[in-house]
Order: structure tokens, then C-alpha cells, then sequence
């Protein structure tokens, strides 16, 4: 066994954001997803020669609101360089990119992690750049084919500083900046389809030594992936160093169902790639007074929306982070307390991030396609404050509103389900429970308290739980005392 315990994981990531945007970052050509291979691609995407990029001003005004969202410097000159490289799904021969001069500097996003500490992750720059197209191998065995669709399509470029410490802070990291870019509406977010991918730069250190030396893994593409890249890696790399080794500097690829990396190639200097400016396209300059106007448009942040649900609505850090961590769940709790201020929005809170997420994960489906609708757990929320049925019932009410979309109240008169809070009624009931354990009720008196329970088991048994457990622990009590 290796003694880990004086070492520690250094991160930074590399995010690629696809930016939403109807048309690429130097053409008009479109870019939806999923349309027939080569369907969109413009004469500049394709490379042909003499061919002149025109920069996307929409695509500018998105990177600027993301660089208002990480709370970065947005550079007023910035540079389009040209970083060289051969690839056959990159027909230029070049991508376009910044280098020195980014359009947005430093800036930083605040994270929140499981021990109720949140920390700031500070992000290096962000910058502009064009996506390659497609090479597809797997068609013919002889053959490979290149889909230029996405060749063009523009990229933010998200670089954090080596600031993160473990698997969880990555994790955390990649969700927030995540719903940071869906609240604004510059990327979908969405990795499985690639709109967000993910570079894991990881290196390992004793603690308080100089940074040792990184290994880079490529496309990690899914929250999970980058835990287990991050958990792979640590080993790897301190079983190198602990045995003598040294670690190389170099690119790898993340293996998604062997949950491992392995080397790729060493990695490329910045000199390999020959940088400089493109000649086709004049330094971006962009003035004060646009900047201010897309400030104006910008939408509540997901961190300014979190301060105001704990302030208005007196609910924990912990279950605010979690519903501002997705805009539809913040949405689905607006909504019900919208509906009916008198709800308590702590129980709101509750059944959002307990039964429902639990269900929701079960059933793999989205809020935003859950079959139980906002009104309806509001609905549901209703009749257990008003105590027609208790919290107990409740569950089942939810579960069976899950399976088949039904409303509580429907749920709730079909089956009888209805709390029993008549105190005679439920006096009856428990007399008869009594009358027929007259030993139990002996044992009882003669001090085994613990068959209370037992009693009042009994009377949920007789009313299939529908008893107002209060009033029969009140009732119980008062008849076992004579
Ligand atoms: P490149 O463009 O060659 O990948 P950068 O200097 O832009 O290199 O760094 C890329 C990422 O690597 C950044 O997120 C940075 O924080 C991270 N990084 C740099 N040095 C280390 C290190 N020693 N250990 C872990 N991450 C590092
Ligand atoms: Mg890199």
C-alpha cells in the first residue's frame, strides 16, 4: 500500500463550449445539430481558396455575456490567431483561435461542496476559436469519411487555473460553470451531444512543493467520467513517482468503459503549432457602450438567485445550491410557490430535492419532462397542510401521481385515503383495538411501555394509516392511563 496521505491532486480544465448560435463563427452556414453529413457547409468552412472569414457578431455578444457571467475582464482589443496543424477534418490547415490576446481575461466561478464549504476557482481566460469537422472511420472498413458540419462552429474556449484539488471540486466545477452558461444562453451545455467538452489537465505534488508535471486527458465527456479520470490518474501518478518514476509530460484519452486513461501522445509545445495573428481578420475591438447594453440584457445568475431564495425564503444553502444548480428546477419551485404563497417553501424544497429528484433519477428523466407537474406536487403539498392526508400517505399519493400522471385529490377520493381526524371516530377505533388485546392492555399497565407502539400500530392498521397519528397517540394515551 502506498502512503497517500501527504499528497495532493492539482487540476485545471480545459472547457470547449459550442457556442448556441444560428450560424458558425466566420460563415452563415447553419449549425443545427444532427442534419445529414455535409448539409452545412459554406465555401469558407470547406476552405476553398480565396475564401474570407467575417466574424459572427452574435457569437462576440455571446462570449462577452459569458465573460459577464464568470465575472471576468472582457478585453476591449483581442487578437485571431492562426494555430497550425494537420488534420484531414480540418480543411484549412489552420484553426482560427486567440492565443495572447483572449477576448475575455480572468475571472472566477464559486463552487459549493458537500461539507457545506464553497470555494472560488479562479478561471484563467476564456477565448474564441473555430471547431474542426468529423472524420468518421467506422462506416467501411477500407474508408474514412470527413463530415464538415461542425467545421466552423464556434467555440469558447474556458481555461481555469490549476486551483482544483479533487474529483468533487472538478465535478462541481463543471456543473456550475455549466448552469452558469444555460442561464445565460450561450452553450445547451449539453456533453453527451458535445456541445460541452471536457480537458482534465492533472498533475500530483506533496503538499506544499511546486506544481509536478501534468498529464492532459482529452474529451472526458460526462460529470462521472471526469471523477474517474481524476481518481484514475491520482493513482497512476503517485504509484509512478513512488516507485522512482517520473511522470511525462503528455495527452492521454479517458476510457469510458474501462474507467482508465492511457497515452495518446506527447504533448504539443505552443511553438509546434507556429501561432500568429491571421492576416484575414483585423484585431477585434469592441467599445464600452456595447458592453454595457448586453450587461443590461443579462439574465439573474444562478449564484445572485441562490442569495435571494435563502433570504426570501428562509430555505438552507444546501437546498438553495441544489435548485439554482439547474434553471428548470428553480422554475419548478418559482412555480409552486407562485401559485399559493401560503406554501411553506422549505416543504417545497423538500419534495423537490428528496421524492421527486429520487424518482426523477429512478425513471432517468429531466425535470422538465416529470410527470408529476409543478401545480400538481403543489396540489399534493396543499392537502398535507391542510391535513387531509398525512405526510406518511403522502408518499404513496406522490408515487402513485408519478406512475400515472393522476392529480392527489383524484388519488387521494379513490382510495380512500383521506385522513380520519374525528376524534370520535377514532376513539372507536381504538376501543376496539383495546377490547380485543385486553392481555397487551394488562402488560401494558403492568409496565411494558413499549407495547404503545403496538397499539397504535394496530389502530393504522384498522384505518390503513389514514388516522391522524396525533389525535390517536393523544386518544392512546389518555385511554391507557385509567
Ligand atoms: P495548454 O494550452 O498547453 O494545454 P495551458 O497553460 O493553457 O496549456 O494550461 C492548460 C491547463 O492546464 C490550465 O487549465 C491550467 O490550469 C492547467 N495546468 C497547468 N499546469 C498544471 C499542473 N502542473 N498541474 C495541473 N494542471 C495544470
Ligand atoms: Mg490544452
Amino acid at each position: 500500500m502506498q502512503n497517500l496521505k501527504d499528497w495532493e491532486t492539482v487540476i485545471g480544465l480545459e472547457i470547449h463550449a459550442q457556442i448556441i448560435s444560428k450560424s458558425k463563427l466566420f460563415s452563415g452556414a447553419s449549425t443545427n445539430f444532427g442534419s445529414e453529413p455535409n448539409t452545412q457547409v459554406s465555401l469558407v468552412d470547406a476552405a476553398m481558396p480565396g475564401m474570407l472569414p467575417v466574424i459572427n457578431k452574435d457569437c462576440v455578444e455571446q462570449a462577452i455575456k459569458t465573460g459577464l457571467g464568470l465575472n471576468a475582464q472582457i478585453n476591449k482589443r483581442s487578437v485571431f490567431d492562426r494555430k497550425n496543424y494537420f488534420y484531414p477534418d480540418l480543411p484549412q490547415g489552420y484553426q482560427i483561435s486567440q492565443f495572447t490576446q483572449p477576448i475575455i481575461g480572468e475571472g472566477s466561478i464559486e463552487i459549493d461542496l458537500k461539507d457545506g464549504s464553497s470555494k472560488k476557482i479562479g478561471i484563467t481566460r476564456l477565448h474564441l476559436e473555430q471547431d474542426a469537422g468529423k472524420s468518421i472511420h467506422d462506416l467501411e472498413p477500407n474508408k474514412s469519411y470527413i463530415d464538415l458540419n461542425r467545421s466552423g462552429v464556434a467555440l469558447m474556449e474556458i481555461v481555469s487555473e490549476p486551483d482544483i484539488r479533487s474529483a468533487e471540486e472538478a465535478q462541481e466545477y463543471v456543473k456550475k460553470l455549466r448552469s452558469i452558461l444555460r442561464y445565460i444562453g450561450t452553450c445547451d451545455g449539453n456533453m453527451e451531444e458535445g456541445s460541452l467538452r471536457c480537458d482534465v489537465n492533472i498533475s500530483v505534488r506533496k503538499k506544499g512543493e511546486e506544481l509536478g508535471t501534468r498529464s492532459e486527458i482529452k474529451n472526458v465527456n460526462s460529470i462521472k467520467s471526469i471523477g474517474q479520470a481524476v481518481d484514475y490518474e491520482f493513482k497512476r501518478q503517485t504509484e509512478i513517482i513512488n516507485s522512482g518514476g517520473k511522470i511525462d509530460q503528455e495527452t492521454r484519452l479517458f476510457d469510458e468503459k474501462k474507467g482508465e486513461t492511457r497515452a495518446m501522445r506527447t504533448k504539443e509545445e505552443a511553438h509546434d503549432y507556429r501561432y500568429f495573428p491571421d492576416p484575414d481578420l483585423p484585431p477585434l475591438e469592441i467599445k464600452d457602450d456595447w458592453i454595457n447594453q448586453i450587461k443590461k440584457k443579462l439574465p439573474e445568475l444562478p449564484d445572485v438567485k441562490k442569495e435571494k431564495l435563502i433570504k426570501e425564503h428562509k430555505i438552507s444553502s444546501y437546498e438553495a445550491a441544489i435548485l439554482v444548480s439547474d434553471k428548470n428546477n428553480v422554475e419548478f419551485f418559482d412555480k409552486i410557490i407562485n401559485e399559493n404563497k401560503k406554501r411553506n417553501p422549505k416543504n417545497i424544497a423538500n419534495w423537490i430535492i428528496g421524492d421527486l429528484f429520487s424518482l426523477l433519477n429512478k425513471n432517468n428523466l429531466e425535470i422538465k419532462n416529470s410527470p408529476v407537474k409543478a401545480e400538481d406536487l403543489g396540489g399534493l403539498i396543499d392537502l398535507i397542510e391542510d391535513s387531509t392526508i398525512s405526510g406518511k400517505i403522502a408518499k404513496n399519493v406522490f408515487e402513485e401521481m408519478f406512475k400515472t400522471k393522476k392529480k392527489a385529490k383524484d388519488i387521494i377520493e379513490k382510495k380512500g385515503l383521506k385522513q380520519i381526524t374525528s376524534t370520535d371516530e377514532i376513539e372507536n377505533i381504538i376501543d376496539k383495538v383495546l377490547n380485543n388485546n385486553k392481555d397487551k392492555v394488562e402488560e401494558y399497565k403492568s409496565g411494558k411501555e413499549k407495547l404503545f407502539g403496538y397499539f397504535v400500530g394496530q389502530v393504522m392498521q384498522e384505518t390503513k394509516g389514514t388516522a391522524n397519528p396525533g389525535i390517536v397517540n393523544e386518544i392512546l394515551k389518555k385511554k391507557l392511563a385509567n
